[in-house]
């Protein structure tokens, strides 16, 4: 067997053997696959796609590339993942919740991605916050306080950490085999034997259609209960980017006013029923209503905010920047997006917002990039609010005078304008 053979074979439409996918991930791993075979193979799946066998097995191969975690001894561990979005800062928030009401949260999450952020990237915005934390570690940071949010480091589903960073320089990211595989890996090796998957729709997604969607969610589920870990995937709407600021250490801050109870209204809804499936599956209520109301409840009364808190200090973060917002560096250009004529918002294209934060250095062009924590957007003027000539829809937070003027341009062709009132968008889209 060799990678030659593999790639003509996906590259003719063939069905990998188990054998196969089995060879490319330790070949790959071990290093004896290169970059550019891997990077030719990665883009023949995403153009010839692969069956659910196929799929299964990635998964299963990626998962067991490195160490799987064995958390039974913390009791029932859910865990959390979305399939990616713009200002998609919802793990940030409902995780120090789940963990404020005594169900342990062990997370590993990952970087930017194409157009879409990611959690480790925000999370690395607060000094000193620590992502790189070794498997004992993770583990006895659960065990002492009941939370812990690390980045793809050790020995866990190291395949994955290398095709990430490679379907992300070669736009190969928003495949069906390819997401599933990267997610459920990651899920599998990180020992939670619950799981509920925020599956994003729309422009800002990797899944446009709700279609798309409902079938990558069937095909997560199906490896969820072969590996015996129940799962939930909840349809989330990313037509618009997701409350109000994108960005790396503009997100964070967001972060930490959703804590304190300023929950933008898809924000509130989004995290309310990801919660309450979450407290669901650990068996912790079955009446999604009443377990809302708890989630809120641990919100307005400080205890979640105080379990950020204390997360971001036992992995080495200044608290002190939790504690006042006003510490985060900020970019040197903050520029206004004008409205230019009166009416109704009908289109903030997510999409747009993501690629314009990325060129305005909040996410990487090639995988070694470094990204600028304190650039971004922040959306003032959503789907359906009105606005009058002269109204900021949004403010563009720039380092580079050039990428500022460009971005204020770009966010402007984000927004649609139309004179008649637009209906609020539905935030969640289905359950499965
Ligand atoms: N999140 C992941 O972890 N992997 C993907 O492929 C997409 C989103």
């Amino acid at each position: 067997m060799n990678i030659q053979e593999i790639i003509a074979k996906k590259r003719d439409k063939g069905v990998l053997t188990q054998e196969e996918i089995h060879y490319f991930i330790t070949e790959y791993v071990a290093g004896n696959i290169t970059d550019y075979q891997a990077a030719a193979l990665v883009m023949a799946i995403y153009l010839n796609g692969m069956n659910n066998e196929e799929t299964t097995n990635l998964t299963l191969e990626m998962a067991h590339s490195g160490d799987v975690l064995d958390l039974s001894d913390l009791g029932t561990v859910v865990d959390k993942h979305s399939t990616g979005g713009v200002g998609d800062k919802i793990t940030l928030i409902i995780m120090p919740v789940i963990a404020s009401l005594g169900i342990p949260v062990a997370k590993m999450s990952g970087r930017g991605l194409g157009f879409t952020g990611g959690t480790i990237d925000k999370l690395e915005s607060i000094p000193g916050y620590n992502t790189a934390v070794e498997v004992d570690q993770f583990i006895e940071n659960v065990k002492k306080i009941g939370i812990s949010i690390i980045g793809q480091t050790g020995n866990l589903a190291p395949a994955d950490k290398k095709l990430y960073a490679l379907r992300d320089s070669i736009a190969s990211v928003g495949s069906k085999p390819l997401i599933a595989s990267s997610i459920m890996s990651k899920k599998i090796a990180a020992g939670a034997n619950k799981i509920v998957l925020d599956v994003t729709v729309g422009n800002g997604a990797f899944m446009k259609t709700k279609e798309d969607a409902a079938e990558l969610s069937y095909i997560m589920k199906n490896i969820g209960e072969l590996a015996n870990k129940e799962t939930v995937c909840v349809l989330t709407n990313m037509e618009e980017s997701v409350g109000y600021a994108v960005g790396n250490s503009l997100e964070i801050i967001e972060v930490v006013e959703c804590l304190k109870g300023n929950i933008p209204e898809d924000v509130k809804e989004i995290i309310l029923t990801l919660g309450s499936y979450i407290i669901k599956l650990a068996g912790r209520g079955d009446n999604l209503e009443e377990n809302k109301r708890v989630l809120l409840e641990n919100i307005y009364n400080g205890k979640a905010l105080e379990k950020f808190k204390e997360l971001v200090a036992n992995q080495g973060g200044d608290v002190s920047y939790i504690e006042d917002t006003e510490k985060f560096e900020k970019a040197k250009y903050i520029v206004p997006v004008v409205s230019e004529k009166p009416g109704y918002v009908k289109v903030l294209d997510a999409e747009k917002i993501g690629v314009t934060s990325v060129h305005l250095g909040a996410g990487r062009v090639k995988k070694e990039d470094d990204i600028d924590k304190a650039v971004g957007i922040i959306v003032c003027k959503k789907v359906s609010d009105k606005v009058e000539i002269g109204d900021t829809l949004a403010y563009v937070y720039a380092n580079d005078e050039e990428k500022g003027k460009k971005a204020v341009e770009d966010i402007k062709d984000a927004y649609e304008i139309c004179e008649t009132e637009v209906e609020k968008p539905k935030h969640i889209i289905d359950i499965i």
